[in-house]
Formats: structure tokens, sequence, C-alpha cells
């Protein structure tokens, strides 16, 4: 990946850089592998800089929300709304309303208490909600325990064994229609495993459910396809090829049924970065601190997850140290990576946090009074 330096170093760090060519690389990859019948969802919490949203909203992606903002955002950003999906445990009525109203593809549902109000609103507003039901499979993915919801402990989606009962019981309502199943394992998944344990089940409720009578038309595998943080220069596009050939091979999909995928951080992880100046390297009596001026506040993953990012520092490759690469923030958590080898560093190098596209700049706070980072894409240089 390469970064314009020269034009950086007059603006205000820290920010967010995204490489637009290489999202649009990647982009493509995932076009030049959508089968007619899949539909790909980009899940929009990952990232909502407008300027990435426009690359996404062109090359013809759907939209996976889990707040009334996110719908907002996307139908203003230019994604048609039956190509939204709107999942989430606590869906609020004026999320419901607001999205029974601009007329989303489905509401994937989490709970019967969700469903009966659901049915409730569209019935006063005279409308009938698509609705597909998430389903808990109670796969584990080999992932942070944060990240990780499949399981049947985590508060996403119904008990697979409850399943028939809440279809039959949404035939019953008036003002629900019911035309999918859906799913989400967890986040940051290399294993391609997770997702033929996810296939396996899913096969297995399909044949249930066929047995009773019942076929859906849409089956959602959620998203969860992880990238490489440790090498984002050797794999900056993600294996979407093994992704999408896992479910093709162990999925067994009925006559006609249409199969949708949900990828937030494996579309905009690579291609973005947070771009920072040091501010001070400290020798301290054990160690050597390189104190950036970002911190947890412009991305929380390291803090919050013990996310690994990949450091560079722009303004020189030459020599070698190992240092605490720290923030600002008055928190002890405030570190992006400790005893990390880099080039000599010295107060005004250029450093890029790398792998920083996905739940970086969205999750940023104003803790401190900070104030927000920017965001800039190749274009802007
Ligand atoms: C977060 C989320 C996704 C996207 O997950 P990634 O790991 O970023 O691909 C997809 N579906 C649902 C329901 C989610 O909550």
């Amino acid at each position: 990946m390469n970064f314009p330096l020269q034009k950086f170093k007059g603006l205000q760090t820290p920010f967010y850089y995204y490489d637009t060519e290489l999202l649009d690389k990647t982009l493509a990859e995932i076009k030049r592998l959508t089968l007619p019948h899949f539909h790909i969802h980009y899940a929009v919490k990952a990232c909502t800089n407008p300027k990435v949203l426009q690359h996404i909203v062109q090359a013809g992606l759907g939209a996976d929300c889990v707040s009334g903002g996110e719908i907002k955002v996307c139908l203003d950003a230019g994604f048609p709304a039956d190509k939204i999906v709107f999942a989430g445990v606590g869906k609020s009525d004026w999320e419901i309303e607001l999205a029974l109203n601009a007329g989303i593809f489905s509401f994937n549902v989490e709970s019967i208490p969700e469903l009966e109000v659901i049915n409730h609103l569209a019935h006063d507003h005279n409308k009938v909600a698509k609705v597909s039901f998430r389903i808990n499979p109670d796969v584990g993915a080999h992932t942070h325990s944060n990240i990780t919801t499949g399981l049947a402990e985590n508060k996403f989606g119904i008990a697979m064994n409850d399943m028939e009962k809440v279809i039959r019981l949404s035939e019953q309502m008036s003002n629900v229609e019911c035309i999918g199943l859906h799913f989400h394992i967890g986040s940051q998944i290399l294993e391609m495993d997770d997702f033929v344990a996810l296939a396996h089940r899913i096969n297995e409720l399909q044949d249930n459910l066929h047995r009773k009578g019942i076929t859906l038309s849409h089956i959602n595998v959620g998203g969860g396809l992880g990238v490489d943080y440790d090498n984002p220069d050797l794999n900056p596009i993600p294996n979407f090829k093994d992704y999408f050939a896992t479910f093709e091979q162990h999925l067994q999909l009925r006559d006609g049924q249409q199969l949708h995928f949900e990828l937030g951080r494996s579309i905009v992880a690579q291609c973005g970065s947070l771009i920072s100046k040091v501010l001070y390297v400290k020798e301290g009596a054990a160690k050597k601190f390189v104190i950036l001026d970002a911190g947890m506040t412009d991305l929380i993953r390291p803090a919050l997850y013990d996310a690994f990012h990949h450091i560079d520092n722009l303004s020189n490759q030459d020599g070698k140290d190992r240092y605490d690469v720290v923030g600002p923030i008055c928190e002890s958590s405030d570190v992006f990576a400790r005893d990390y080898q880099m080039p000599i560093t010295k107060r005004g190098d250029f450093i890029a946090i790398r792998s920083a596209g996905a739940y970086g700049e969205i999750m940023a706070s104003q803790y401190n009074c900070r104030n927000l980072p920017l965001g800039y894409t190749t274009e802007d240089f």
C-alpha cells in the first residue's frame, strides 16, 4: 500500500486514510466471485465514512444495518431500501417504524417479543413486514470471546429448538411475512471449518423444517470473514474465494433459495490506516515509549479487544529498536503495541497504524475532550 506522505505533511493528525484503490479492488474481487443467487450486504457498522460508502454503493452491494441511525445513513448514501437488512436484539419502536416506512428488504428478528412488536407496528402502518429469524446455531467460532456471537450463551438470536414454534407463530400474524433464516456466528474468523460447521447446522435445521413442510426462500449466513492483521501488505484482500467456495460446497440450498452474506470487516479493514505523528520518544526505566498523537479514542480495538495492528513508520525505515507504542489518553490501556520492533523512531515521524478501516473511525470517541479524527481517501490527494 502506498501512502502519499508528502501530502500528509500539511494535515492535522491523527486522521484516517482510506486507500480507495484497494477498496475498489476488494469490491471487484467480491463481484467476480458473486454467483447469481448471492446477495452481498455490507455490514455498515464496520465503517460509515461517506466516501467509503460511495464506493460500496457504486459496486452495487446492499447493506446490513443494526440501528435506525445506520438505516438513515444508508438511505442517504444511496443504498436501495430493498437491499437493506436490519438486525439487532434491541430495536426501538421508532427504528422499526423507520424501516417499515423505508420498505427495507427484511428485519432480522431476534426474539418473539420483537416479532410481536413488529407485527403490531406494521399493522398500525398498514404494512406487511418481511422478517427473517436470526437463529443461534450454537457454533463457537475460534475468535475473541467478545466477538463470538453464535453460542447458546450469547444474547443474540433465537434458539434452534424454538425455530418451528416461531415460524408457526409468525404464520398466524397478519402483518409479518417470514421469508428466511439468518445466522451470524462471530467476527474475525479465519478458520473455514467454522463456516463449514455453520453450513452443517443450517442443513440440519433445513432438513427438520422441510419434514414439517416449511421451506423459506432466503438463507442469510451473516458475515465474520477475518483479515490478516499481521501482514496487511502480503494479504491486502481477504480470501473471499475460499469463503464463498466453503458455502457453495457445504451448504445445501433448496431449489431457488437465495443466499445472503453480510460482510463488514473483510471489505473495509485493509484499506484503512490511522495516520498519526510521534509526539515524543521517552526512555523509561525498563523500556522506550513512542508516544503518538493518536490514542484509544481514535482506534479502540487494541484497548477493547486486545487487538493487534501492524504499525509502520512512514518517515524512516532505517535501523531498529523496540518500543511500546502508546497514545496520549489518561488510561493505562491506551497502548497500540508492546515491545514492538520498528525502525528508529523520533519526534515528528509519521506513523501508520494499519488494517484500521473496520471498527476504527466509527468507534472513535471524544473522551478527554478530544476531536474526532477526520477521514481522507485517495481521491482527496
Ligand atoms: C457485525 C455484524 C456483521 C459483520 O461482521 P464482520 O465480522 O465485520 O464481517 C454481520 N452481521 C451481523 C448481524 C453483525 O452484527
